[in-house]
This record gives C-alpha cells, structure tokens and sequence, in this order.
C-alpha cells in the first residue's frame, strides 16, 4: 500500500511482455500500488492519467487509469477493436516524463478486461480515452511511445514543448522537413 518507484527508460524490464494474473490478491495489491503511485506522480509532478503494472517492476497485464475523476482497474485487458480512423497527437510516459513523442492512434477503442471478482467487462472509448488506453495496452506488450514515433521530428522535450505553448498537434511545417 505505498506509491513505488517508476521505472524509467533504459530498464529492461519495461521491454518485457506482461503475463496474465489470476490470483485476486496479488491484483489487488499491485493494483493498489499502481493508485497510490499514480496520485503520487500527480502530486509531484502535476500531471498523470494512467500507469501500467509493469512501470512499478510488476511484469502482469494490469493497468490503473484515472479519467476525468473516474478510476478505472483493468485486469488482464484485451483488444476488441480499434477504429481503423486515427489521430495524431503528442504523447507522454512516466518512464520518461520530460520527453514528449508525436504519434497516430485509433479515435475509438474497445477493450474486453476483468475485474477483481474475474467479471468480465467491456470497455468502449473515444479520444483522450482512447489514446490512454492504447498508450498503457502498449506497456503489457513491452512496447513504449517512442517506438510509435510518426517519425524523426516526432520528439520534443517537456520544456520546449511548454516553450512553445504545449501545442496539441505539431506544426505542418515541421513535420513536412522529415
Ligand atoms: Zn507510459
């Protein structure tokens, strides 16, 4: 019951593909971590929607997400469907916090997952939900942001993208100079 250290770039353990749990109380606890570190990163760094099992050394298909003020705890999650129209968008990792990447992901997403008492429960999201969800989906499978780079010009660090006004697209301009 504590927040727990972030594992950040670099740490192999985040290039590893996350198995499925089924003991209820080892969910509930690391699912527990996974709330308190998130607030934890909340509180320091003043930002934070969503953290996967695997960023707290904890290699199980379990995410905590936290939208628009409503929790979410997705045990063993699975894709259902992505939409095959997308968007782009600058994305973010507690693993690296100060780089922002540039990446295309499916407008809407559903997603079938467990809850703590094994009900199976669908999941349907558009947008800034559907973003976080394939963001934290990508951690179980060892798979992080910067992989889903559009392309060269697809990094920006935290101060510069603050610098030039936290865009929420980039320019057509500096992505045509690839
Ligand atoms: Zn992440």
């Amino acid at each position: 019951m504590s927040a727990r250290r972030i594992l950040q770039l670099g740490n192999p353990l985040l290039r590893a593909v996350s198995t499925p749990s089924s003991d209820s109380g080892e969910c509930e606890r690391i699912l527990t971590d996974l709330r308190d570190t998130l607030h934890e990163f909340q509180r320091t760094r003043g930002f934070g929607r969503g953290i996967s099992a695997v960023q707290i050394g904890e290699p199980k298909r379990l995410l905590y997400l936290e939208f628009r003020g409503r929790p979410y705890t997705l045990v063993n999650p699975e894709w259902d469907w992505r939409s095959e129209e997308t968007f782009r968008l600058w994305d973010d990792c507690f693993s690296f916090p100060d780089l922002l990447v540039y990446v295309e992901r499916s407008c809407a997403v559903r997603v079938r997952y467990q809850d703590l008492c094994g009900a199976s429960h669908v999941l349907e999201a558009e947008n800034d939900l559907s973003e976080l969800l394939q963001h934290e989906m990508d951690h179980l499978d060892g798979i992080l942001t910067i992989d889903r780079a559009i392309d060269r010009n697809s990094f920006c660090t935290r101060e510069e993208w603050l610098r030039q006004g936290h865009p929420a697209t980039r320019p057509e301009a500096f992505a045509s100079k690839t």
